[in-house]
């Protein structure tokens, strides 16, 4: 038996002094990622530091109309909350569609960020896996890999990211605070989450012994109409096969004054479909010029064997996500 010391972290500065102090530390915040990956064995901390009673759990209005969302709120309480529903309504359905009420209910913002793919040869030790062991293979690549990436992967992994919440925000331009030895700094959610490259057991920018403190909605995305939509295996509790998120405002002469777009599913971190968006700014967002704007995006996809079909998957949810915000009316002023 493997001996498991555990912490807990009465202010910001004891978390990461705490984490330093100890060898294999984890920060432990909702734990449903972490605890499920130590009983499979992937993760076997010395310490668990736990940040879950640290003042993070508010969601703050801040003065230019933009929230600041701490790590510690739960997504159940992220997803109901009033500002963000009208807001920010694509993060509240991405919260929505994932996991399952008991989950979101015990969840975390940052926790969210952090979790990890549920590759299965990832969750399984007797699997060849260069995310969990660096230079063991990748069993996924000639194996079962249906689910797995079709945008930025690379040789040694093709690992999908597994978060709806992170497409959202990717979407909305949020940003991550992060607090560690070396102070505070604040990380785009788009240039949060890693592509594999050659370190795929590297899933994001955070470095050793930095803790998500919040997250940033910006103003300049409160009010503007946005979606998200996901497709699935099962309706009641799946991790996304393809989905969107959308920001679309348009101009009085009706043409596109501002348009995000991002893809979960589809790659190692939420997908932000950055030429689909230039196909768009300036234009009328027709159907026409949506389908080849998103043709644009997805004509980039690589597919594996078995998993071509996501490409016409995630095609058809962007068009039609698209098109339903070209058709919306405007929001009311200060909405
Ligand atoms: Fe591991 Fe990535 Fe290959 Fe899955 S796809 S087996 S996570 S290296």
């Amino acid at each position: 038996m493997k001996p498991l010391a555990y912490v807990r972290a009465g202010s910001l500065d004891e978390a990461t002094a705490a984490h330093a102090a100890h060898e294999d530390a984890r920060y432990l915040a909702g734990g449903t990622n972490l605890v499920d990956l130590m009983k499979l064995g992937v993760e076997s901390p010395a310490t668990l530091v736990d940040v879950s009673r640290l003042p993070l759990d508010g969601v703050e209005e801040l003065p230019d109309g933009g929230l600041r969302i701490g790590a510690t709120v739960r997504n159940s309480d992220l997803a109901a909350h009033p500002l963000v529903r009208r807001r920010y309504p694509a993060l509240s359905q991405a919260l929505l569609a994932g996991a399952s009420g008991q989950l979101r209910n015990v969840a975390t913002t940052g926790g969210n960020l952090l979790q990890r793919t549920r590759c299965p040869y990832f969750q399984d030790l007797s699997k060849p896996c260069n995310k969990r062991a660096p230079g063991s293979g990748c069993g996924a690549r000639d194996g079962v890999h249906r689910d797995h990436a079709v945008l930025g992967h690379s040789p040694g992994c093709i690992a999908t990211n597994p978060s709806d919440m992170a497409v959202a925000l990717a979407a909305l331009d949020a940003v991550v605070e992060l607090h560690g030895a070396e102070g505070e700094r604040s990380v785009p959610v788009t240039e949060f989450h890693r592509l594999p490259g050659e370190h795929p057991e590297l899933d994001t920018v955070i470095r050793p012994g930095e803790l998500i403190t919040g997250v940033v909605l910006p103003s300049a995305a409160a009010g503007l109409p946005s979606l998200y939509r996901k497709a699935r295996d099962r309706a009641s509790y799946a991790f996304a096969l393809a989905s969107v998120a959308a920001v679309l405002d348009l101009d009085g002469d009706g043409t596109v004054r501002r348009v995000a777009i991002a893809f979960g599913g589809l790659a190692h971190r939420p997908w932000r479909a950055r030429l689909a968006e230039a196909a768009l700014l300036g234009a009328a967002p027709d159907d026409e010029r949506i389908a080849r704007a998103v043709d644009a995006e997805l004509d980039q996809a690589q597919p594996l064997r078995d998993n071509a079909f996501k490409v016409p998957l995630a095609r058809n949810l962007a068009r039609r996500a698209l098109t339903e915000l070209a058709a919306r009316p405007a929001p009311p002023a200060g909405a």
